[in-house]
């Protein structure tokens, strides 16, 4: 399951969290799990959870000082991903920005009803840890 990159080699981001967030989506929907290589104020590497697999998005400033997507390694060398799927969907920060999205969430909001909503979007069952 390679489903086509959210992005281009070139393309500009306005801020480092953006290219992180499209990273993260497109992990969860083909499932895999990815990890930070590096991560200052200049440049962003991500690849793959474990060495096996060339997946790779590195983005750097450009000479305009602009965030730009400058290697792109969209296909997977790596066998058995399947095993990566609990783990990319219980992953906090991914969780924690669905619910946002998608519920307002108040003091009275329930754990069983966040499980719901994701159920409903996304067809994931999440465990009651995660949520
Ligand atoms: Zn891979």
């Amino acid at each position: 399951m390679n489903s086509p990159p959210p992005f281009q080699v070139n393309e500009l981001f306005r801020d480092w969290s953006v290219l992180r967030a499209q990273i993260e989506e497109w992990a969860v929907k083909d499932r895999f799990a990815f990890k930070v290589r590096i991560k200052d104020s200049q440049r962003a590497d991500y690849i793959y959870r474990t060495p096996e697999c060339q997946w790779r998005v590195f983005a750097s400033h450009n000479r305009n000082k602009e965030i730009q997507l400058k290697i792109l390694k969209e296909r997977h060398t790596c066998i058995g991903r399947a095993s990566m799927i609990r783990e990319v969907y219980n992953s906090q920060s991914w969780l924690r920005r669905k619910v946002l999205q998608h519920l307002f969430v108040t003091r009275n909001t329930t754990t069983r009803q966040i499980i719901d909503i994701l159920q409903l979007n996304y067809g994931i069952t999440v465990n009651i840890e995660a949520a």
